[in-house]
């Protein structure tokens, strides 16, 4: 059966660069989950543009900051919860389960990669997931429906049942040190690819943004996907100022197996 490849050369340039990779690797930023509903933190309209994000020594130091980090969570909590992922989330999605793509390095918190149907074990979280919390100290998990509960209802702040340690959602907050599993497998990932694609990221956030360097200098193809430039754009390979979601939907088309046979 016949197919229409859409007359898009980004596309048909993105999707010739993973057709002809042995191995690649992709790596997200919120601005891929913009489709999504889920504003990112950089664009003009990001969430940076109304308020300033809290920092991990300012969370631990006061109860009062706490507070404030739990009342933005179940604020901005629904806009996660009931996001869908989008055309890009599945292009990515097809890549990894045709064998394209070997990991997904994401910086994002959502979980969205995992509900498009990728393995945990295909999604590195730099930044960790928003959708639980844990406790510092010793790590147990706790869910938020019941942190919220007693957080709303009577003021209450999480506290750890086993080891009285505060409980903070399973994200990395400025200032908190980056986990140190998710880092050592997104290097090992990074240096065994011969493409990486960076996905809707500003690229200033470190450590994160230091893998597409890393991939670059080992001799990887770089390709950087986002709507303003970013300042790796000059060591890319490809750059395309596009918007996800079309653009890897008609990429992730023009790249199957049938049509290039
Ligand atoms: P960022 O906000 O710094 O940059 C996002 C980039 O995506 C921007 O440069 C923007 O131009 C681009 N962009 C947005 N929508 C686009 C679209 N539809 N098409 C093309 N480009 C688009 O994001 P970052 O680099 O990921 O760094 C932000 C940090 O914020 C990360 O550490 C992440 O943990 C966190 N964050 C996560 C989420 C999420 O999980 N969805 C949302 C907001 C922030
Ligand atoms: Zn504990």
């Amino acid at each position: 059966m016949e197919r229409e490849i859409p007359d898009n050369n980004a596309a048909q340039a993105l999707a010739d660069m993973v057709r002809t990779s042995s191995r690649a690797v992709i790596f997200t930023g919120a601005g891929i989950s913009t489709e999504s509903g889920i504003p990112d933190f950089r664009s003009p309209t990001g969430i940076w543009t109304q308020m300033a994000p809290i920092d991990f020594r300012d969370f631990i130091a006061s109860a009062e900051m706490r507070r404030e980090s739990w009342r933005r969570k179940f604020a901005s909590e629904k806009t996660i919860s009931e996001a869908e992922p989008n055309a890009g989330h599945l292009a990515v999605a097809t890549w990894v389960g045709r064998g394209d793509v070997s990991a997904v390095i994401t910086q994002n918190i959502d979980g969205l990669h995992q509900r498009s149907g990728i393995a945990d074990a295909q999604v590195v979280e730099l930044h960790g997931n928003s959708t639980y919390a844990s406790c510092l100290d010793c790590g147990q998990r706790y869910e938020l429906a019941v942190i919220k509960q007693a957080f709303i209802g009577r003021d209450e702040l999480p506290v750890c049942a086993a080891c009285n340690g505060i409980v903070k959602t399973a994200t990395i907050s400025f200032g908190q040190a980056m986990p140190l599993a998710p880092m050592q497998r997104a290097e090992e990932e990074t240096l065994a690819a011969d493409l990486f694609i960076v996905i809707g990221s500003s690229l200033v956030v470190q450590p994160a943004a230091s893998f597409p360097i890393i991939a670059a200098q080992n001799g990887a193809r770089l390709v950087i996907i986002n709507r303003e430039p970013t300042p790796l754009d000059e060591i890319a390979d490809l750059v395309l100022h596009e918007e996800i979601g079309p653009t890897l939907a008609a990429a992730a088309i023009a790249s199957a197996p049938s049509l290039n046979a």
